[in-house]
């Protein structure tokens, strides 16, 4: 069977292809730039999707957190354009396509920053979104672009809101391991903000359960059930290390670098659970954070 993967260059899609093609799916990835294996946006826009597509997944996106970025406002519309324009050229390649054509389902990852701040209750599925912040509205927005018409109600729906995603190869672990390894880290801002994170192979597994499970559709939070502060973050982080966590990162500095609304996605507490995700049947490998640091901070695999 044929996996397409929209931004199966970055992160969560290296880790997600290698696992499907042990699997032995066949994987295309489309890219911005042409190669083995890949499809750019340009020829999906062209000719459609490939032939005996059986899933599509979306993980494009340019990187929110990327280093020596800007807050500026066309920093933020490449932000939303990325995302919006990739899910959208998706959901009409799969609208074009013939009905008998068409791919059981469809994985649009979005974003926990759906949610609100600061709530003592916490928040899963069934939670209304709030129009609180540019976060807010782009995972809104997004879902939105990715929606099928109704016509296409033979392809399953699955719009997976990620945590922050853990894992050596990449984002916010890849940025802080040397820190860490130098025994230099430590929490961010106060630490006591609650910090909805996941591990990688949990993300992954979480898409592979999406694409090999009939039932699933609708919205799934892309979370591991142990809610965690940012404190318990960096002392399990620290801790797989025997590393000391003593060497706190202020708040204004975080604001400093990445500007106040972006740094509230770490600065914020934001408490949020995988109700839908446990009740579809997943089973997540890494449900607690020092399981799932043991897993990330093994140097060897440096990279
Ligand atoms: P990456 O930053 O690794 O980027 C994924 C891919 O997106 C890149 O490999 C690139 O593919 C493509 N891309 C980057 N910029 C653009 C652009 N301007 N236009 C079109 N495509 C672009 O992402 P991750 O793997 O970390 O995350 C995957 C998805 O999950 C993203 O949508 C992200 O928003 C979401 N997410 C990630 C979290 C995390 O902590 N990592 C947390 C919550 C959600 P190419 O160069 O081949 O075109």
């Amino acid at each position: 069977p044929k996996v397409l993967v929209g931004g199966g260059t970055g992160f969560v899609g290296g880790v997600l292809c290698q696992s499907l093609r042990q699997k032995g799916y066949s994987v295309t990835v489309i890219s911005r730039s042409e190669g083995a294996s890949r499809l750019t946006w340009d020829e999906l826009k062209a000719q459609g999707l490939p032939e005996n597509t059986k899933a599509v997944v979306n993980l494009a996106g340019q990187n929110i957190l990327a280093t020596f970025t800007f807050w500026t406002e066309s920093f933020q519309r490449l932000v939303r354009d990325s995302r919006i324009q990739t899910s959208l050229a998706i959901a009409e390649a799969i609208q074009k396509s013939p009905k008998h054509k068409r791919p059981d389902v469809f994985v649009q990852i979005t974003g926990v920053g759906y949610y609100q701040f600061g709530t003592t209750e916490a928040q899963d599925e069934y939670t209304p979104g709030v129009n609180k912040d540019f976060f807010a509205r782009l995972v809104a927005d997004w879902e939105a672009a990715a929606k099928l018409p109704s016509d296409c109600d033979d392809v399953r729906q699955v719009y997976i809101r990620s945590g922050v995603v853990l894992g050596r190869q990449g984002g916010m672990v890849q940025q802080l391991f040397w820190p860490f390894f130098f025994g230099v880290g430590g929490r961010t801002g106060s630490g006591d903000q609650v910090f909805p994170w996941i591990h990688v192979k949990d993300l992954v597994g979480v898409i592979e359960h999406c694409i090999e499970n009939p039932k699933v559709k609708g919205v799934l939070n892309g979370v591991a059930p142990e809610v965690i502060t940012n404190l318990d973050f960096a002392q399990a982080f620290a801790g797989a290390l025997n590393r000391p966590c003593f060497f706190p990162t202020p708040g204004f500095l975080m604001k400093m670098v990445f500007g106040s609304e972006r740094a509230s996605m770490i600065l914020g507490s934001m408490k949020v659970v995988p109700t839908r995700t446990i009740e579809t049947g997943y089973v997540f490998k890494y449900g607690t954070i020092r399981e799932a640091a043991k897993e990330f901070s093994v140097v060897s695999h440096s990279g």
